[in-house]
C-alpha cells in the first residue's frame, strides 16, 4: 500500500472475525489465559500482550498501530484525552528539579499544568520563550533542563518552531523533545522524522474530526513509549475506553479527504479575510504574508482550518456585534470537527487579565478564533462577509 488513504480505510482482506468489515469494539476490562504458564508468559511482555485493558486492548491497538504508521512512529498511545497524553509526556521527561523549556503561547491547560501542578509540586523551574529563533533555545537552556515542549503552530498566534534544528540541539544536550501536533494533524506535520522524540495530538480536533470523541495520543520511540506504557500510560491509567477508539476508528477511514478539504476551505477563507478592509491581520500558515511562510513549507507538507484574525475595531459592541451575527460559525471551544466554529481569546483573558496585560501577549478585544469546517467554503465566506457588514 503506497497511499495513506488506502491504508486508513482498509484493516486488510478478512482481517475481521468472520469477515466483518469493521471490527467489533472489545468491550471486555481482562483477557483469560489458558493456564499458569501462559498468564506468567504474558506478564513477561506487559507492554504488547492483552492481559488487562488499562493496558492493551485490542479496539486500541488497531487505531494505535494505524496511527504510529502514519505518524512514522515505532509506537502509539491512546489516552482518555489530550490532556491525559500531554501530562503522561510531561511526568515522563521531568524529575523533581527539572528545567523545562517551553512556548508562550502554548495550549493553556498544558501551561496551567507545568505552572500550577509541577511547578509547586516537582519544584520545576519554566522558561518561556517565543520560540521563533533558535539561538532562544540556545540561551534558555541550563544543566537541569530536561524536556523541550513545543507546539507548532502554537495556540491563538499560530506561531512555528523550527523542529529539526530544536531536535538537532536538544540530542547535542541529551534533553527530551516533545510536540503537540494537533494543529498539523499527522498528515501534514511527521515531527518523529525532523528528530523530535514524542508526538501529542489532542484526537478530540483533527483525528477524531467529528466532535463526538474526546481522546488524545502519544507517539515515540520504542525504547521511549515502554518507559511511558509501563509507567505514566498503566499507573495514572488515563485509558481511552474501548468504544471511542472504536469510534477514531470510523475517523481514521475519512482522515485524508477530510484535511484536504479543511485545507482547500481553510485557505478560500483566510485569503478572504486577509483581503476585508475590516480585517486588520490573520494568523494563518498558509499565507504568503505569514511571517513564517517559508518554515511552514519547508517542515509541514500542507495547512488545516484552524485560524485567527483581529478586527480593525476594539469596541467591544461592536465586535460582539459580529460574533454574535455569525450564521453558520456556531459559538464554542474546541475545533477540528466538522462544523465551524468561532471563539474570542479574550473571553478567557478578561476574566483573568487586564486590558494591558493582554496586549502584551499580544492579544486584543478584537482577535477572534475560527475553526473552518466541511460545509461549502462559499457558504462561510458568505457568512463573514454579512457578519462584517453589521459593524
Ligand atoms: C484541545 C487541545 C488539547 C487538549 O486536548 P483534550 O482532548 O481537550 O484534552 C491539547 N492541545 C491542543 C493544541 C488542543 O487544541
Amino acid at each position: 500500500m503506497k497511499n495513506i488513504e488506502t491504508f486508513l480505510s482498509h484493516d486488510g482482506k478478512k482481517a475481521h472475525s468472520k469477515g466483518a468489515v469493521v471490527p467489533p469494539i472489545y468491550q471486555n476490562s481482562l483477557f483469560t489465559m489458558k493456564d499458569w504458564d501462559d498468564i506468567d508468559k504474558a506478564f513477561d511482555d506487559r507492554t504488547n500482550n492483552y492481559i488487562y485493558s488499562r493496558g492493551n486492548n485490542p479496539s486500541a491497538k488497531i487505531v494505535e498501530e494505524k496511527l504510529a504508521m502514519i505518524c512514522g512512529g515505532d509506537t502509539a498511545k491512546l489516552f482518555a484525552s489530550g490532556m491525559g497524553a500531554v501530562s503522561a509526556v510531561m511526568l515522563s521527561c521531568i524529575e523533581k528539579g527539572s528545567h523545562v523549556v517551553t512556548i508562550k503561547n502554548i495550549y493553556g491547560p498544558a501551561n496551567n499544568i507545568l505552572q500550577s501542578y509541577f511547578k509547586p509540586k516537582f519544584g520545576i523551574e519554566i522558561t518561556y520563550i517565543s520560540g521563533t529563533d533558535i539561538s532562544e533555545f540556545e540561551k534558555a537552556i541550563q544543566p537541569n533542563t530536561t524536556l523541550i515542549y513545543l507546539e507548532s503552530p502554537s495556540s491563538v498566534i499560530l506561531s512555528l518552531q523550527d523542529l529539526k534544528a530544536v531536535a538537532t540541539l536538544a540530542k547535542k544536550h541529551n534533553i527530551k523533545t516533545a510536540i503537540d501536533n494537533t494543529w498539523a494533524s499527522p498528515l501534514f506535520q511527521q515531527p518523529l522524522k525532523l528528530g523530535i522524540d514524542f508526538e501529542i495530538h489532542s484526537c478530540s480536533k483533527y483525528i477524531g474530526g467529528h466532535s463526538d470523541v474526546v481522546a488524545g495520543l502519544v507517539v515515540g520511540a520504542k525504547s521511549d513509549m515502554e518507559i511511558l506504557f509501563t509507567k505514566e500510560f498503566e499507573l495514572f491509567g488515563a485509558k481511552i475506553a474501548p468504544f471511542e477508539a472504536w469510534l477514531l476508528l470510523r475517523s481514521l477511514r475519512t482522515l485524508k479527504i477530510r484535511m484536504d478539504q479543511h485545507q482547500k476551505s481553510g485557505l478560500a477563507v483566510a485569503d478572504f479575510l486577509e483581503k476585508h478592509p475590516k480585517i486588520a491581520k490573520v494568523n494563518f500558515p498558509g499565507l504568503k504574508s505569514f511571517p513564517q511562510y517559508e518554515l511552514a513549507k519547508q517542515q509541514m507538507s500542507g495547512t488545516t482550518g484552524l485560524m485567527s484574525f483581529q478586527l480593525k475595531t476594539t469596541e467591544l459592541e461592536k465586535v460582539k456585534t459580529f460574533f454574535n451575527g455569525l450564521e453558520l460559525f456556531q459559538i464554542g471551544v474546541s475545533w477540528g470537527g466538522h462544523e465551524s466554529l468561532i471563539y474570542a481569546p479574550a473571553i478567557s483573558y478578561l476574566k483573568e487579565l487586564n486590558a494591558a496585560q493582554f496586549e502584551g501577549l499580544g492579544i486584543s478585544l478584537g482577535d477572534m478564533r475560527i475553526s473552518v469546517g466541511l460545509e461549502a467554503a462559499e457558504d462561510l465566506i458568505a457568512d463573514l462577509a454579512q457578519s462584517l457588514d453589521k459593524i
